[in-house]
């Protein structure tokens, strides 16, 4: 099955007892049964919902990997899988991470022992001289949040695999329309599926998806007794907005392009990051590895100040002012003062984070209403 398929069919099956076409929301939190020990495949929701399964399968048959594993939200899925190692045990991962995903490091992690390097992935000698013999886990996040830097995925794992380690990749800023890292060589891929997965703005989600058996074993064993579940109905609106994710990411994709061309045109304009572009430094990766380029886009101003950013975006009124991307909706976030004004702007600064820096997540309106209302907001 080619991709455009599987978003609506991969693992999914009509309902047994009356055909329903769409899974059934199952709000259940237990399963009746035969006796001890035998029942229907499922007994207590926590551990498992045929709705969560249903959702699990078409998320697997999306990344290529043989299972799916759904979470109440993007960190925690990211939460399980770094709970799989243990006090002592080495993680390298990039210096240009999602926030939340810095935090969770950061601040949960490492006090319990675990150790993280945090570099630049761009260039694969600085991950290597970072690997140790502790070292458990590559961690990679391509594209980068927000600069939009791309990551070369099979040359990481390939280096990875060489050192006996294992290589995750968050794939929430490509979705697996743009971007398969299973295919790639990577073992571990992980969504926050409130992203493009969901695709609407209106529910919260995470998922892991693999083909290593030990991997699932252990996810599977967390779920169950760490209880991060996505309830039934959660499930079926991400499930829901899965059959669409071809078309929406295409047409968002398509406008992203549009607007980034648009936006280095500009005078006021000082830089356009987006993967895209020739200038862009790592656009041969991306043109490898993604199918296409995606809806995210950030750009920096000639006038580098926060107050010039305030000024652009509360002036939009096409494009929302929010957290969050992904959504058939467009948003503009300024991360200098919103997911990344905790980091000092000596620090931001160093890592090219600079304060008129804003982010675009390019939704599926028309491309020319996007533009004129960047146009209005610009001058
Ligand atoms: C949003 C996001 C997360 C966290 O997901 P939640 O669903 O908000 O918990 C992790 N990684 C990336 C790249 C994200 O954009």
């Amino acid at each position: 099955m080619k991709f455009n398929t599987k978003a609506i069919h991969a693992g999914q099956k009509n309902e047994e007892t009356t055909g329903a076409v769409m899974p059934p929301i199952f709000q259940t939190s237990t399963f009746a049964q035969e006796s001890p020990n035998v029942h229907q495949g499922y007994d207590y929701a926590r551990v498992g919902n045929p709705t969560r399964t249903a959702l699990e399968n078409l998320i697997a048959g999306l990344e290529g990997a043989d299972e799916g594993i759904c979470f109440s939200s993007g960190v925690a899925a990211m939460d399980a899988i770094i709970r799989m190692f243990r006090p002592g045990d080495h993680i390298v991962t990039t210096n240009d991470l999602y926030g939340g995903s810095y935090r969770l490091f950061k601040e949960m992690f490492e006090p319990f022992g675990i150790k993280f390097s945090f570099v630049d992935m761009t260039d694969l000698s600085l991950v290597e001289e970072a690997i140790t013999k502790e070292t458990k886990l590559i961690w990679v996040e391509t594209p980068t949040n927000p600069l939009l830097r791309v990551v070369d995925i099979e040359k990481i794992s390939s280096l990875a695999k060489k050192h006996n380690i294992l290589t995750a990749v968050d794939n929430t800023f490509a979705s697996p329309y743009l971007q398969q890292p299973l295919s790639l060589g990577a073992d571990i891929v992980m969504h926050s599926t409130t992203k493009f997965l969901g695709g609407h703005s209106d529910v919260i989600g995470g998922a892991v998806a693999t083909s290593n058996k030990e991997v699932t074993e252990k996810l599977r064993f967390q779920i169950k007794t760490t209880g991060a579940v996505p309830g039934p109905m959660d499930c079926y609106l991400t499930l829901r907005g899965i059959k669409t994710l071809a078309v929406r990411v295409q047409r968002s994709v398509d406008n992203a392009k549009k607007i980034a061309q648009w936006l280095t045109e500009q005078p006021e304009v000082e830089k356009v990051y987006y993967p895209g572009l020739t200038s862009h430094a790592q656009h041969d990766i991306a043109k490898k590895q993604m199918n296409d380029f995606g809806a995210m886009v950030s750009f920096s101003l000639k006038d580098d100040s926060i107050e010039a950013a305030g000024r652009l975006m509360s002036k939009t009124n096409v494009f929302t002012l929010a957290e969050s991307l992904g959504g058939v909706e467009s948003l503009v976030s300024h991360p200098a003062s919103m997911t990344h004004g905790s980091i000092p702007k000596e620090v931001r600064e160093k890592a090219g984070l600079f304060d008129s820096l804003i982010r675009l997540s390019v939704g599926i309106e028309d491309a020319d209403d996007l533009i004129d209302d960047l146009k209005q907001s610009l001058n």
